[in-house]
């Protein structure tokens, strides 16, 4: 996820201050969506600047000295790597062979390495490792092929598969901003000066509220008095001369005037960033799955030669890591186990160069998993960092590297990057089956499907449940304690959920196997105790409803997290989140969802703020 600006004017100075002045400004008000590297361009009749950097924007705002450049028409970008580390030439803005044609992205493309082939096979030179530099050598090309500036960034756009929200200055129509949107989001702003075109509102916000949210296979481009948007009808993934079928998009009832505040337009009009980054899992899911195919490949074979996998992480991360673990041992039938990264040291002299660690961190910089890979790795084994951020110390000292792309996440309780961990380790755990033919075909189809399919019940799931957590949270608010009892996969999630609680609401919440929960923690259950049960599926519901009983007999409160077809056990329950019915092995991601926004509402009825929780730190980096 990146941050992405546009601006074209009308007259030069338009805005009153250097056009270089007025990027800056809208990109530090997009640094939170991402901040590794920083670049901007300006074009006016008969010149074109480009100036990027790595680092963050008050770092190398001296070096890139925005304010001294001006131009009528602009672009500017921070950077969060996806593809290529964070360096001055992997920073956008990216441009063509003769750099004429300059490209600001946010998102994946997903087939740019069979791009990037056929354009060096047809003498185009790549300077950066992103996968971007393919967008600006495609208009090169097909303008050489003799299409017009506009119509050869149309057939570029309808080339690409994954996510994008693009920005295209060509040098040869320098007052206008060509765009196009899949997935990765992108708004107008419209005043009567200037156009201004970005990820996100609060970039513009301080010079306009008039706003157009662009849709999905849209392209178009801004000038400094105009919009056109065309909605893309037919794709072709050939590199020739058709061009896409657009048909034109009246936006006129689409203008929206927005009346946020500059803070609000900063978490999407969401009150907290917890939310909207709950509510942003959709994306993060979908953006994981898109480039984990190649990452994962590289290590299928050095994973089934181990003798055992150790999957570490702390937190959050350890809950993943759980995930992960039994997924490993159930799917593809590998001696998996998981382990709390600062427990590692007490099975350390056990670890040889048969095991592969698999170190997982949000931030890869957890100084308790960072010590537990320096260890694995001094002992011989091969390590494996699955983390968020690229070339982050854990992702540079380990051999190898797993990304989830969930994009930054501020708010400091983890939520879409726990769903992100957790759809990467079941893609890793199915790709191993697959290579070790330990399932069935029909299965392994079965799951493959449920967990392409994810990205929509993870966000029909949202929409279904929210009601009912906010309802609930001022019943859970008056409590002192709660219990999260699972079974199989459904212990994870539950620790997960009692974590969440803990962390934003600071009610005392503690999980358990609900096998174990007779065997001690019972005691404390009286009137009222609140329970809660997360169901994935049959196996473990039949299982369950025993529990429930010892519960109910001592007057506790039971809540079920339980999908819709198992509406026989539903009346056990005093309150159920009723879920959609996928697979068990890829349920962890989804029904953890009524959990987050079950601690998120408990928090804000008790008037607490969700996004900074007392005496917690995002990243923690001391032992
Ligand atoms: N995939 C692009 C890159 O790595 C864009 C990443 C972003 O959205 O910031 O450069």
């Amino acid at each position: 996820m990146c941050g992405i600006i546009g601006i074209v004017l009308r007259y030069q100075r338009a805005l009153s201050k250097p056009l270089g002045s007025v990027i800056k400004g809208c990109l530090k008000n997009l640094e939170y969506r991402g901040y590794d590297s920083v670049g901007f361009a300006l074009a006016s009749s008969n010149s074109l600047v480009i100036r990027k950097s790595k680092g963050k924007i008050d770092e190398v705002d001296v070096k890139l000295a925005f304010d001294d450049f001006d131009g009528i028409c602009g672009v500017g970008h921070t950077r969060w790597a996806t593809h290529g580390k964070p360096s001055d030439i992997n920073a956008h803005p990216l441009t063509d062979c003769s750099k004429r044609i300059v490209v600001v992205h946010n998102g994946i493309i997903e087939n740019y390495l069979e791009l990037k082939e056929e354009l060096i096979r047809r003498g185009h030179r790549f300077e950066s490792e992103t996968d971007t530099e393919v967008v600006p050598h495609l208009i090169e090309e097909f303008k050489k092929l003799g299409m017009n500036s506009y119509d050869a960034f149309k057939k570029a756009a309808s080339l690409l598969r994954g996510t994008y929200a693009l920005a295209v200055i060509d040098t040869d129509e320098p007052g206008r901003i060509y765009f196009a949107r899949n997935t990765s989001p992108l708004v107008i702003g419209i005043r009567d000066d200037a156009t201004f075109l970005a990820s996100d509102i609060p970039a513009f916000i301080d010079y306009t509220r008039k706003v157009i949210v662009i849709q999905d296979d849209e392209v178009g481009y801004i000038s400094g008095s105009d919009v056109r948007i065309e909605k893309l009808v037919s794709k072709s993934y050939e590199v020739d001369l058709t061009p896409p079928i657009c048909e034109l998009v009246d936006y006129s009832s689409r203008i929206r005037h927005i009346d946020w505040t500059p803070e609000m337009a900063k978490k999407g009009g969401y009150p907290h960033f917890m939310l909207k980054e709950i509510h942003e899992q959709p994306q993060a899911i979908a953006s994981t799955l898109s480039s984990l195919a190649n990452e994962v490949k590289d290590v299928l074979k050095l994973i089934s030669k181990a003798d055992r996998v150790l999957i570490v992480g702390a937190g959050t991360s350890y809950h993943a890591s759980f995930v992960g673990s039994i997924l490993l041992s159930e799917l593809a039938e590998v001696k998996s186990h998981a382990i709390i990264s600062s427990e590692m040291k007490w099975y350390s002299r056990s670890v040889d160069e048969c095991d592969v660690v698999i170190a997982v961190s949000q931030s890869g910089e957890t100084i308790d998993t960072l010590l537990a890979v320096r260890e694995a790795r001094r002992r011989g084994a091969l390590t494996i960092a699955l983390t968020n951020v690229i070339d982050s110390t854990l992702a540079r000292e380990s051999h190898l590297t797993i990304y989830t792309r969930a994009g930054p996440e501020v708010g400091v309780a983890a939520t879409k990057t726990f769903s992100a961990q957790v759809v990467a380790l079941t893609y890793l755990a199915l790709s191993l089956a697959e290579y070790r033919s330990t399932l069935s075909t029909n299965k392994l189809n079965e799951l493959k499907n449920s967990l392409r399919s994810l990205p929509d019940y993870v966000s029909s799931t949202i929409s279904a449940t929210e009601p009912r957590a906010r309802s609930l949270a001022s019943l859970i608010s008056s409590k002192q304690n709660a219990y999260y009892l699972g079974r199989g996969l459904g212990l994870p999630v539950s620790m997960e959920g009692a974590l969440k609680l803990k962390e934003v609401a600071y009610i005392h919440a503690e999980s358990y196997p609900a096998g174990e929960s007779k065997h001690g923690p019972i005691a404390l259950v009286d009137e009222g105790f609140p329970v809660f049960f997360t169901i994935l599926g049959s196996n473990d519901g039949e299982l369950i409803i025993s529990n429930v009983e010892e519960m109910k007999a001592r007057g506790a409160l039971t809540i079920a997290v339980i999908p819709s077809n198992l509406d026989r056990i539903h009346k056990y329950f005093n309150y159920a989140f009723i879920m959609h019915p996928v697979p068990y092995e890829v349920a962890p991601s989804l029904y953890i969802i009524p959990h987050q926004l079950l601690a998120y509402y408990t928090a804000v009825t008790l008037g607490y703020d969700p996004d900074k929780p007392r005496n917690l730190a995002k990243t923690v980096t001391v032992v």
